[in-house]
């Protein structure tokens, strides 16, 4: 029992303690490898408008600081809790080692239904979040980012106050912001574009022809959309998507330019089309060629991982299929080629660190620059995964995971313990 107990939290650990025994992890050194090194909880009062106060609780966790400053999104929702933030800063770790990244993985959160909060309140909320976290933070110590429910202008914020509290700009402080305060030229669409990036190159793999294939994506936010988007582009005909408002179907393939401005004016895929409604429930059995889970995180089960009629599942949350439905995917390797959530959604981070190292030099680059760079990283962490897969016969997931976590323990080991 820990602090951070609680279902997603599990999760973490479990998928760790698979990797651990695959790499003959000794006992006594499997806790300085997964437990969390810092958390922080705080209380974030605001006005809100009818004159009241209301407090929302905000975490932020740091899993490792060995090789460099920590690095996560920071994630407004309902269901967030310290347990789900310390799961998902140490998916990060895993992400940014796969990737090559010098950083620690970190998550934050603030536990707030955004549907009941106004835009004024909701600056508050972010402003005082980060001036709550400002001892923590830092750009040589953690570095935030967007995340489910936080955008480029909460980033904006963010550096805003972090800034007027440092008494000089200080873009370097968040990844994800607007181009227009120190953002770079494809962030928003990173994560997406890695993901439709990776499916194609599995698709290639496959002998699975672009043009004609089918794909279905649940979540239609900034992951979803842009993912989307480019399999679009690519040919496929994207037949469903889901947000939390409900799912769209059609066989014809939907439009999914015309139906991204509907969600850009509109909050959501609602209203898009009466006649395409679809039960959102059974979006992840529908056949396709790709299937791209992007909303929450364990959505996947082993009862739907049974019934799974993809033939490339390519993560674009983080953690969408629990454990004992890698047990059944596991199994299904022929049938079902799994892009692992680590590296199918790392676009977003790699270009993230794009970003910190652009403003760190205030010299910045073309999006064709920043877009080639992301897809050499991503490529590279693809074929590691791949050899290793193959040459130790172990799942997608497991290589993938094998590969972050020995690095972060061979910098542990390097650097000892101190004192
Ligand atoms: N929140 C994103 C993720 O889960 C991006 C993190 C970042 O850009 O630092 O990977």
């Amino acid at each position: 029992m820990t602090v951070y107990s609680g279902p997603v939290f599990e999760m973490a650990a479990n998928q760790f303690n698979v990797i651990a025994n695959y790499l003959e992890i000794p006992m006594d050194e499997r806790d300085r490898l997964l437990m969390p090194k810092r958390a922080v909880t705080v209380s974030c009062p605001i006005h809100r408008d009818d004159g009241t106060t209301a407090v929302f609780e905000g975490y932020r966790v740091q899993h490792h600081l060995t090789l460099g400053p920590t690095k996560g999104g920071t994630r407004f929702a309902p269901t967030v809790d310290i347990g789900e933030v310390a799961a998902l800063a140490i998916w990060m770790s895993w992400k940014c080692a796969l990737a090559g990244l010098p950083y620690g993985g970190a998550k934050g959160g603030v536990n707030v239904d955004l549907s009941k909060i106004s835009r004024r309140e909701l600056e508050a909320l972010s402003r005082r979040y980060m001036q709550e976290m400002i001892p923590f933070v830092g750009p040589h110590t953690d570095v935030m980012a967007p995340d489910m429910g936080t955008n480029e202008q909460v980033m904006a914020w963010f550096m805003d106050t972090y800034s007027m509290y440092q008494g000089q700009t200080v873009t370097e402080i968040v990844t994800g912001k607007p181009v227009s305060s120190g953002g770079t030229l494809g962030r928003r669409e990173a994560t997406g574009r890695g993901v439709a990036h990776l499916a194609k190159r599995v698709m290639k793999e496959l002998s699975i022809n672009l043009s004609g294939s089918t794909a279905v994506v649940q979540g239609f936010g900034n992951v979803g959309s842009y993912a989307a988007l480019d399999l679009h582009h690519f040919g496929l005909k994207v037949i469903a998507v889901s947000d939390h408002t409900g799912a769209l179907f059609d066989e014809r393939g939907l439009d999914i330019p015309a139906l991204m401005r509907h969600a850009a004016t509109h909050g959501s895929i609602a209203g898009f089309s009466n006649q395409l409604q679809f039960d959102p429930a059974q979006i992840l059995t529908l056949p396709c060629e790709v299937l791209v889970p992007a909303a929450l995180e364990r959505v996947i089960d082993a009862g739907v991982a049974e019934k799974l009629r993809c033939r490339v599942l390519a993560e674009g949350a983080n953690g969408p299929t629990t454990p004992d439905a890698d047990l059944v995917l596991e199994k299904r390797q022929d049938e079902v080629f799994l892009i692992p959530d680590i590296l199918c959604n790392s676009g977003g981070v790699v270009v993230s660190y794009f970003e910190w190292v652009q403003d760190l030099q205030q010299l910045f680059w073309e999006e064709e620059e920043v877009t080639r760079r992301e897809y050499q990283i991503l490529d590279r962490a693809f074929d590691q995964m791949l050899v290793r897969a193959r040459a130790d016969k172990v799942p997608h997931r497991t290589a993938a995971m094998a590969i972050g976590v020995e690095k972060v323990r061979a910098a542990k080991n390097t650097r000892g313990l101190f004192p």
